[in-house]
């Protein structure tokens, strides 16, 4: 049994102009018992607006939302249960810190209103120092909030959030805020409290680097709609369409039409602008059709070529090429590479010898060159 049900969400503005705008175009999805579920999504995908319905903020049009079995929202029946009894704690983008209020008494704050939890004072500086102390601002309880850096007081804000215990934890671009590094370091230590305290959570970012580094599951959004849901390797691994190929990460589109039957989970030889290329199909398809295939540029071997063609294996795509463009980008390289018919993008930590106007030789697994569900 899913913790939260969201079935056939609708939400559309009107426009400027009195015509149908942006919004949610119907969105269905389950969340089970402490996962971190992310929606991804490019600016305007639909995203906040998911979750402000969610949290009771915005009515949607049409719809379901029901939290551990309880129906918040459903629009045949009229149910619509107010944002303050629908035990859901929610952390913006624009976090808000109580200046006024000691660290302590910010992270209290919720315990201390809650109409539902009534805790002794005891039980209630147990509960809060726990979680100061899991955001690691346990030293800092007594300071004013706003002595804090702006990472810690985006700590303290998770905090408030975490200690309130509600059924469902919404952030929304938590930690937009902040830069960098604090934000990889932030990332990795809200996950952590997110396992730790057990909370079942929906993150939203437009970030996919964030999305596959913290969530269980993501459900990827483009124009009011879910792209895919699955988890961060299914999203990278298998993309289901175009957009999401392009969106999640770096990567080498190529078209093509398959010479034979592919079974699901088989590999098939498809005829590309590149030639001959054996590929993954995730899914059956009959010869004939056309199909879209994406490779990772980390997924192709990049080395110096020395005019021969290598020893042929049945499951290993060959292509001779020029080296046009190299990319320092720290760790590794990339490559832009003219091969016949097109270019390709290569990612590699161990290319240490190529430079630029070489001719390589690029080899990638038929596992790697993976067909698009969506054709
Ligand atoms: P971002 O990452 O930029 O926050 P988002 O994915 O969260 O984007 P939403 O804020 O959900 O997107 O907006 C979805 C669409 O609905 C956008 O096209 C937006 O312009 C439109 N929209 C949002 N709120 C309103 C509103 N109150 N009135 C009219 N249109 C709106």
């Amino acid at each position: 049994m899913p913790v939260l049900q969201v079935e056939n969400l609708k939400k559309q503005y009107v426009s400027f102009e009195g015509k149908p705008g942006g919004g949610v175009l119907g969105v269905s999805f389950d969340i089970a018992e402490r996962e971190l579920f992310t929606l991804l999504g490019p600016s305007g995908c639909g995203k906040t607006t998911t979750l402000r319905a969610i949290a009771g903020l915005e009515t949607p049009d049409v719809g379901r939302i029901a939290l551990a079995g309880k129906e918040l929202f459903n629009s045949k029946s009229g149910t619509n249960v107010a944002l303050y009894d629908r035990d859901i704690g929610m952390v913006f983008q624009s976090y808000a810190i109580w200046p006024h209020m000691s660290v302590f008494e910010n992270a209290a704050y919720p315990l201390r209103v809650s109409r539902t939890k009534r805790l002794d004072r005891r039980e209630i500086e147990k509960k809060v120092m726990a979680v100061l102390e899991m955001v690691g601002l346990a030293e800092f309880a007594k300071r004013p909030s706003t002595q804090l850096s702006g990472g810690q007081q985006q700590r303290l804000a998770l905090a408030r959030a975490f200690t309130r215990e509600p059924r469902l934890l919404l952030l929304d671009e938590p930690l937009s805020n902040l830069d960098a590094q604090l934000r990889e370091q932030m990332r990795i230590e809200l996950k952590r409290l997110q396992k730790e305290t057990g909370v079942t959570a929906i993150y939203v970012t437009h970030d996919q680097a964030e999305a596959l580094a913290i969530s269980d599951r993501i459900a990827v959004m483009n124009n009011g709609l879910i792209a895919q849901i699955g988890t961060p390797k299914e999203i990278y691994g298998r993309p289901a369409s175009e957009f999401v190929a392009n969106f999640i990460g770096r990567t080498n589109l190529l078209r093509g039409v398959l010479r034979q039957n592919a079974d699901a989970e088989g590999v098939a030889r498809v005829g590309t602008n590149l030639g001959e290329l054996m590929c993954f199909f995730p899914s059956a398809l009959k010869a004939g059709h056309t199909t879209a295939l994406v490779v990772r540029p980390e997924h192709i071997a990049i080395a110096k070529s020395n005019g021969a063609a290598p020893v042929a294996q049945p499951r290993v795509n060959w292509l001779p090429g020029t080296v046009m463009r190299e990319t320092y980008l720290g760790e590794i390289v990339e490559f832009l590479v003219a091969v016949e018919g097109g270019d390709m993008l290569v990612r590699s930590a161990l290319a240490g010898d190529v430079a630029n106007g070489d001719a390589v030789s690029l080899t990638f697994p038929a596992e790697r060159t993976i067909a698009l569900m969506e054709g």
